[in-house]
């Protein structure tokens, strides 16, 4: 599958380290350069808003999607390619997954945890195919991917769900990460229940 839309999931504070907001930059700008059209929740602060920034400084398409509650609060980012409105939370994250080859995700809060969480659900469901990258930024998700591991070694899900994400620690392995991500098929469905295991 030819990716060209990637949804990006990433944090809204503004009150981070450097060090997030240069990778939140820089993973804009490596799909920018790579022709890619980048889908996100359209604010224009923190990590989303310096990914963005970056994105369009580069020559990049950038589509944001927001809920029309958040704009009286925030604009959202007034120079994107385009932004949408809609109704609420859930139709935005229901169309920041649609049309989307694959989802990247930057260190974030429990706005990110959720749009991640929902993207790997409807993948083990079958109803979500594309890659899903973890961008580990300074080992933010060490302790998330260490829980993904407790969950497949207590049998919550299985090995095969190992398959369904991949973290990469600079942004710059991104686009390696998406080309080389196993694929997922709809039949993977199969392997959505765990199923009781032989007795011993
Ligand atoms: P969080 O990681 O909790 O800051 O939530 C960020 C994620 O939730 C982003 O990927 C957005 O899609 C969404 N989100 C949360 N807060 C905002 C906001 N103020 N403006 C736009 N999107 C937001």
């Amino acid at each position: 599958m030819s990716i060209q839309r990637v949804t990006v999931y990433a944090a809204s504070s503004q009150a981070l380290e450097p060090d997030y907001i240069s990778a939140a930059g820089r993973l804009g700008k490596c799909l920018a350069d790579a022709g890619l059209t980048v889908v996100y929740g359209g604010g224009s602060h923190g990590l989303m808003g310096a990914m963005a920034d970056a994105a369009l400084a580069a020559g990049g398409q950038v589509h944001g999607i927001i809920p029309e509650f958040l704009t009286q609060v925030e604009k959202g980012h007034q120079g994107l390619t385009s932004l949408e409105i809609v109704d609420n939370m859930r139709t935005r994250k229901a169309r920041m997954l649609e049309n989307s080859d694959a989802v990247v995700t930057l260190p974030g809060g429990c706005g990110t945890f959720e749009e991640l969480f929902e993207a790997m659900t409807l993948k083990r469901l079958g109803q979500y195919l594309g890659p899903i990258i973890l961008v580990n930024t300074n080992g933010y998700y060490d302790k998330l991917l260490a829980f993904l591991d407790q969950s497949v070694r207590e049998h919550f899900m299985s090995k095969t769900h190992f398959d369904m994400w991949q973290s990469v620690a600079e942004p710059e392995q991104v686009m390696a990460a998406l080309g080389s991500a196993p694929k997922w098929s709809r039949e993977n469905i199969g392997q959505a229940a765990v199923r009781a295991r032989k007795p011993a």
